[in-house]
């Protein structure tokens, strides 16, 4: 029987985190009131001239250089022609025969563990179109629907990779890498639900050991990583089973359907546009030189896979630990703020892989910046440290100053979180647990060590939680052995 490798190529589209749009001035700000941020040059009207913004070409460049590609001396734009109502211009301004950035790479795991080099064919730079609100839930079953230019003319780079991916799950892993490494470049906001991030995937299947490729379907309508992944899951099915009966397959357009969990042709290669692409004459060839080149390689913050170095080398962290903080770079960032102030790296690590990141998950809204004062937060370890307050309440802390705010000696003193650390306070409880619990007591002298455990936990429940354990435990051995 004959067996079939699949061959995956992933095209992304992520918006550019600038001020102004990419030919104009109008800003590139959310908003829900259609058509505001629009302008005679974003709208296509005739006699606007564009003029290109040159922080565009800056981030294009960032995430060019991000993502280990060759940065282009010389490049142009070009007209892509179709007629669509989302597209008031009648053509797409972007570039085909010369990109800004060629020949890229990210490096990932593959199924046998070993590193694999995944090329990026090419980055350029184009204009968003609109956005059609239709009336009903989908174009099919509405009456109208009402064009909204606010996204006309926002800044793209779309990143092309060679079809280089050989399962759902490197493509999985590609595109998470791709998303945190624009992310820590600040190039762009990389939201998949908002639109910020849109991830196309290409699929064919070929016989094992065959060098041509099989025919392909290009997959749109993705709107997280897991719909990639579902979808590429459909698709090898689908192809296997078209290519084992010897149905033909054509090269298609498919769009994901979430709801169905499958693909629905779209549009075949027979009734393709023609985009009659042709060089854009208004916008002028974009030169980069070596100088520019530097300056914005100097703008690059740490990227994703130095970091992982850094935090195992300097701190010891496992690669477990320091891929759980690089994966959020909210936690990340809050780690080089925190270990100066609270140099035990594994503890804040446990911290920040755990409440904290259960916290930031439980909000509704996504936040911006970690909710608690690195040097609170500080605080707060370092007073876990010394015994003046237990895990438990020290969790609750947090907690509140993450609900509420606050600050945390505030929080310890009005909710008497203080730990009982005075013996003399709590001999008395002590000696009161022991004449209660004559007979732990009692096995504990007679050699069960696991009696003391039970009466720790007793002092612990008489103190109501205040007391500090360790020094319980030590004062209850005390008193026996002063028997
Ligand atoms: P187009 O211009 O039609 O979009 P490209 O040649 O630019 O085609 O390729 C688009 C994407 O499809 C790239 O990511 C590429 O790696 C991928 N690709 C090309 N051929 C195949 C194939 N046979 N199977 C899977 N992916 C492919
Ligand atoms: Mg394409
Ligand atoms: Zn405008």
């Amino acid at each position: 029987m004959t067996k079939y490798e699949t061959v995956i190529g992933l095209e992304f589209h992520a918006e550019l985190k600038t001020q102004s749009k990419i030919f104009c001035g109008c800003p590139t700000s959310f908003s829900n009131e259609p058509n505001i941020n629009i302008c005679p040059g974003c709208l296509g009207l005739p006699g606007a001239l564009p003029a290109l913004n040159k922080r565009v070409v800056e981030l294009a460049v960032k995430a060019g250089l991000a993502l280990n590609c060759a940065i282009q001396p010389y490049s142009k734009f070009d007209r892509k022609n179709y007629f669509y109502p989302d597209l008031p211009a009648g053509y797409q301004t972007t570039q085909l025969p010369l990109p800004i950035c060629r020949n890229g790479h990210i490096m990932i795991t593959d199924s046998d563990g070993n590193l694999k080099k995944v090329r990026i064919n090419r980055i350029h730079i184009e204009e968003d179109a609109g956005k059609l609100v239709h009336s009903g839930e989908s174009i099919s079953g509405s009456r109208y629907s009402l064009p909204d230019y606010n996204r006309s003319s926002m800044p793209l780079i779309e990143i092309v990779t060679e079809p280089d991916l050989s399962s759902a799950d490197e493509a999985k892993q590609f595109a998470e890498k791709l998303k945190l490494i624009l992310e820590y470049a600040e190039v762009s906001d990389v939201k998949m639900e908002q639109g910020s991030l849109r991830c196309d995937v290409n699929i064919s299947l070929r016989p094992q050991g065959q060098k041509e490729f099989g025919v392909r379907s290009e997959i749109k309508n993705l709107n997280s990583f897991r719909a990639v992944q579902r979808a590429i899951l459909f698709e090898q099915e689908r192809h296997t089973f078209m290519l084992k009966n010897g149905e033909p397959l054509y090269q298609e357009t498919r769009l994901w359907n979430e709801a169905e969990g499958r693909t629905r042709a779209m549009r075949t290669k027979e009734d393709a546009q023609d985009y009659r692409y042709f060089p854009e004459p208004n916008v002028p060839a974009v030169i980069v030189d070596e100088a520019w080149i530097k300056q914005i390689a100097a703008e690059l913050p740490e990227l994703p896979d130095a970091r992982l170095e850094r935090l195992q080398k300097e701190f010891g962290l496992s690669g477990y630990d320091s891929a759980q903080l690089v994966a959020n770079p909210l936690l990340a960032y809050y780690f080089d703020e925190v270990t100066p102030l609270f140099n035990e790296a594994k503890t804040v690590t446990n911290w920040l892989i755990g409440d904290v990141l259960r916290l930031l998950n439980s909000l509704d809204d996504e936040l911006e910046s970690i909710p608690i004062a690195a040097q609170d937060f500080a605080y707060l370890l370092t007073e876990l440290k010394k015994g003046a307050i237990n895990n438990k309440s020290a969790k609750e802390v947090l907690e509140i100053i993450f609900m509420e705010g606050g600050k945390p000696e505030n929080i310890i003193k009005d909710k008497g979180f203080a730990q009982i650390s005075d013996s003399v306070l709590l001999e008395d409880a002590i000696r009161n647990i022991i004449n209660k619990n004559a007979g732990a007591a009692n096995d504990y002298r007679n050699g069960k060590m696991q009696a003391l455990g039970f009466l720790v936990g007793q002092v612990m429940k008489e103190t109501k939680g205040q007391a500090n354990p360790g020094l319980v435990k030590e004062l209850l051995e005390q008193s026996f052995k002063s028997e």
